[in-house]
């Protein structure tokens, strides 16, 4: 299959762009790509789809997301109670204990859809908590297309210390069973085209869990090869309480625990300083920044332009849907320059060159996937999204890049294709039943609200 008459963005070493490009796919990888018309004159027999003069560029990869909290969309807006503790305790953590494995697996399977026909390609949940039905899950990214790399609870916090901090119990479990499960669950998953993994979500660093929780993880993550993704370094509690155990800071704690490297993706770290990102960027740790979330929040942000000097592969994220409400990474591309823009005070700060590599070659790398994807190259899988530029707001294109980054959103993406399968061809979804997911999300917000007993979630203003 070749598909044909694109402008290209390679994301390859030498950052090719390919204007009126085409890309010939054969079984799930890239055969060749270069001009329209030398791959039709070379191999005229092959069927081809028409990209319209579409922007075509290697599928976005989000490494911060929460699939349980989609059907939460937007709740850190309601009217009640707006701090951390109280968000946190009081509205999220009752909400998703109240769960249903069928409730999670319609938010996450919401999520994938989004995400899918936002072009993102490939993610990282970050905590999936057992009733969430780890294989279910699983199952249905698999069947969807998408690339993922499932967090799969890992934390040890005493009965005691649950119990007196008021967390629900439906989101707690013991430190054995969340280790061993994703042991057990990254041998039936994991598969050699890097479409499924099972990584460890741990929960942070935090004096509810026990220390010793994460050489342990460290150790089994060198062991088996499985990845890490935690949230660390968000607050300036988190300093204090490293400081109080007598390290420097979060990042250095980490540090000390063996959980920094290569295997590690780490949501935020919106407190790093410059020893901090040093250790960062030595130990190969990724850093997956959440720039809407960071915004939504008022934390931070991130330094990422310093962490990207130092050589840190900063990626990107969404992060949940109560704080960002959307899973678009495109949109959240260019709210990643406004940030980081914003932050330094100069237009000089970031190029949307860089936001790009961000969500897609540092994007693979933080999966271990920097052989397989990331860039459009021969040998490589065929996933890559196309952007259609017809419409107002994407017109004239003077740099293509800068129209991905700056201006386009997610309901321009018209095809995607990932390990050489169509996923969806002009928005029209083929591997998930767009119309049923949607509705049975609808359907299960109020059941979800009324089986928690919360009904403070809309807006301050009176409904009539
Ligand atoms: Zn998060």
């Amino acid at each position: 299959m070749i598909y044909t008459n694109a402008t290209i963005l390679t994301l390859d070493d030498q950052r090719r762009i390919i204007s009126s490009g085409a890309v010939r796919v054969v079984g799930n990888n890239i055969d060749s790509i270069g001009k329209a018309d030398e791959l039709a004159t070379a191999h005229p027999d092959d069927e081809t789809i028409d990209c319209r003069g579409g922007i075509m560029l290697p599928g976005l990869i989000d490494t911060h997301v929460h699939t349980s909290q989609c059907l939460l969309r937007g709740v850190s807006e309601a009217a009640g109670p707006g701090d951390f503790h109280t968000w946190l305790y009081g509205r999220i953590f009752p909400l998703q204990g109240t769960y249903t494995s069928d409730d999670a697996l319609a938010s996450a399977s919401l999520c994938v859809l989004e995400m899918l026909k936002s072009g993102t390609t490939g993610f990282v949940e970050c905590l999936l908590a057992r009733h969430y039905g780890l294989d279910g899950i699983a199952r249905m990214c698999l069947e969807s297309g998408i690339r993922a790399a499932l967090g799969n609870l890992a934390m040890d916090v005493s009965p005691e210390k649950r119990d007196s901090a008021g967390w629900p119990i439906e989101m707690w479990q013991d430190r054995e069973s969340g280790i061993s499960g994703t042991i057990e669950g990254s041998s039936r998953w994991n598969d050699d085209r890097g479409r499924l993994q099972i990584w460890f979500g741990s929960r942070s660093v935090e004096p509810i869990n026990d220390l010793s929780l994460f050489p342990e993880l460290a150790a089994l993550s060198e062991e088996h090869g499985i990845g890490i993704t935690i949230h660390l370094a968000e607050l300036e509690s988190d300093n204090e309480y490293a400081r109080s155990l007598g390290h420097r800071s979060h990042i250095a704690l980490a540090d000390h625990l063996g959980l920094l490297g290569p295997r590690t993706v780490l949501a935020h770290c919106t407190i790093a300083d410059d020893a901090d990102i040093e250790l960062l960027a030595t130990s190969g740790t990724t850093v997956a920044h959440c720039p809407a979330n960071n915004s939504a929040t008022g934390w931070g942000p991130a330094r990422i332009v310093d962490m990207l000097a130092a050589g840190v592969n900063v990626t990107l994220g969404c992060d949940g849907a109560p704080t960002n409400a959307n899973m678009d990474l495109l949109r959240d591309l260019r709210i990643a320059a406004h940030v980081a823009r914003m932050r330094d005070h100069t237009r000089a700060a970031i190029t949307p060159e860089t936001i790009l590599e961000m969500a897609t070659r540092n994007g693979a790398r933080a999966l271990g996937l920097q052989s397989t994807i990331g860039s459009l190259e021969p040998g490589k899988a065929a996933d890559f999204i196309v952007i259609n530029v017809d419409a107002p707001h994407l017109q004239p294109v003077w740099n293509p890049v800068a129209t991905v980054v700056f201006a386009a959103q997610g309901s321009d993406v018209d095809t995607v294709v990932i390990d050489g399968t169509l996923v969806m061809h002009h928005r029209e979804m083929k591997t998930m039943d767009e119309a049923a997911i949607v509705a049975d999300a609808r359907a299960r917000q109020a059941e979800v609200a009324r089986r928690c007993g919360i009904d403070d979630l809309g807006s301050s203003w009176q409904v009539v």
